[in-house]
């Protein structure tokens, strides 16, 4: 094995030669800081962005866990599934499969993927069969739970990963339920883009002992390897035109386009077919809800296979997509947080490639990509397509005192408040606790959402 910067963790040497199987010749930041105390025992609570490596900063010291116990003892003494997996969606579930099968591939480990969709009877099959670790989403594998058709009082290692994103989808008491459900000695990582402790506050108490804080992000760091602009629109027709100009003039290998719904990704998926020039032909594909797991899978696989270019997607796909050689993000309609912004985005400039992400905005979404804006602490670069120039060029100025100024000021506090910014001005708390921005990005209660209710998926 030759002398990569991994050798320098105490990891089993079957992960040493499958982590050169796979090319990684330097731990990530994520990595080079969780790996050594998620070897030591601890359990770990880690802020780290989308596409930083953080799937492999759990996967190894988790599989060099359950490697101490050899074959020959397994053999003596077999035990039901030692580690689990839970994220929020079905994508991430199978890309997180992926890479246990190739971080394995020098040892007997097994995984099972136990997600919503599938068949619930080949499910039972699977956890029969004891794979070392299981991949689900929480909801499938509660269901699990009521029917008695797994045994998890052998779990050595939980893992929560894009824990925010399980709260966000109402998934809490599914997750709570879970862990309540594995065996109390375990160890676990809950991993997130964003660690906001009044959100965790319920799952770090009956979940995590005592976890070692690894802060990477504030859920709002920025991958430098993206480059982020900003198209002004004057509404949906000319958004249609720029975004067929942006095909036809922007170099790019593949484009993810995100949109707020299921109507508008349909609509504009049949419109870049419709108008995909025999000289630069486009092969658009579609992503969402609506779609069986089956449909879904299959568009994804056409992206990565190239038999696809352009997939127009909701929020859904956002999250844990790792498709090699996305080079092109389209925010047709602007995402509604700031995290979900970056979630968006972080889609492109993965493992050290280059990404653009283009938004395009009309009057309509000024106000909300101001405030990702400020809650990024960017000012994203202004570009013009030559011949498709808007009229709009930003709200005018207004004078700073007087009615109009003042109702203005309320709406764009209206609007920070929606993304769980503060404004400068806002009331301290009772506690007398200072509230952070990061504090509050999390503070979901205050926008009138409830951890615990289901948000429908788009
Ligand atoms: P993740 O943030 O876990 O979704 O990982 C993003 C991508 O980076 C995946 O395609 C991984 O296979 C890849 N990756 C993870 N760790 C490394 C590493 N140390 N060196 C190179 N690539 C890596």
């Amino acid at each position: 094995m030759s002398d990569s910067f991994f050798s320098g963790f105490e990891l089993d040497l079957r992960l040493k030669q499958a982590i050169e199987k796979a090319g990684f010749d330097e731990p990530s930041p994520v990595q080079q800081q969780a790996i050594p105390v998620a070897l030591t025992g601890r359990d770990l609570l880690v802020s780290a962005e989308t596409g930083s490596g953080k799937t492999a900063a759990f996967l190894l010291p988790l599989m060099h866990k359950l490697l101490q116990k050899t074959v020959e003892q397994e053999r003596a003494e077999p035990s039901s599934t030692r580690a689990l997996v839970l994220v929020p969606t079905r994508e991430l579930a199978i890309q997180i499969v992926k890479q246990c099968d190739l971080l394995a591939s020098c040892s007997h480990l097994k995984t099972g993927l136990i997600i919503g969709g599938n068949s619930f009877k080949y499910q039972q099959a699977i956890f029969r069969k004891n794979p070392e670790i299981i991949i689900a989403t929480p909801g499938r594998m509660a269901e699990h739970i009521s029917h008695a058709s797994c045994d998890l009082t052998d779990i050595e290692v939980l893992v929560l990963d894009e824990a925010d994103r399980m709260l966000d989808l109402g998934l809490a008491e599914d997750v709570i339920r879970i862990a309540n459900n594995c065996n109390g000695s375990r160890q676990t990582f809950l991993f997130s883009a964003t660690l906001t402790h009044k959100a965790f506050a319920a799952i770090e108490q009956d979940i995590l002992d005592n976890p070692e804080i690894i802060k990477l992000n504030a859920g709002r760091q920025q991958n430098g390897n993206i480059k982020q602009q900003v198209i002004l629109a004057d509404g949906d027709e000319h958004k249609d035109n720029l975004l067929s100009a942006l095909f036809e003039r922007q170099e790019f290998t593949k484009a993810l386009v995100f949109c707020n719904t299921r109507a508008q990704v349909n609509r504009l998926c049949g419109l870049i077919r419709y108008r995909s020039s025999a000289e630069k032909p486009q092969r658009a594909g579609l992503l969402h809800g609506d779609m069986s797991q089956e449909e879904r899978r299959d568009t994804v696989s056409k992206l990565r296979g190239g038999s696809l270019n352009i997939i127009f997607a909701t929020d859904l796909a956002a999250r844990g997509l790792d498709i090699k050689g996305v080079d092109l993000i389209i925010n047709y309609d602007v995402p509604r947080s700031g995290t979900d912004y970056t979630h968006r985005i972080g889609r492109t400039g993965r493992a050290g490639e280059e990404g653009l992400a283009v938004a395009l905005v009309s009057s309509n979404d000024w106000n909300l990509m101001s405030s990702i804006e400020r809650f990024l602490k960017v000012r994203l670069e202004r570009r013009k397509l030559a011949g498709l120039e808007a009229r709009y060029k930003g709200p005018k100025k207004l004078k700073s005192s007087g009615k109009a100024a003042g109702s203005k000021k309320k709406k764009n506090k209206n609007n920070a408040a929606k993304m769980g910014i503060n404004s400068k001005k806002t009331k301290p708390k009772k506690s007398g606790k200072s509230e952070s921005r990061e504090s509050s990005e999390g503070d979901r209660s205050k926008q009138g959402f409830s951890p615990l209710k289901k948000k429908k998926l788009v």
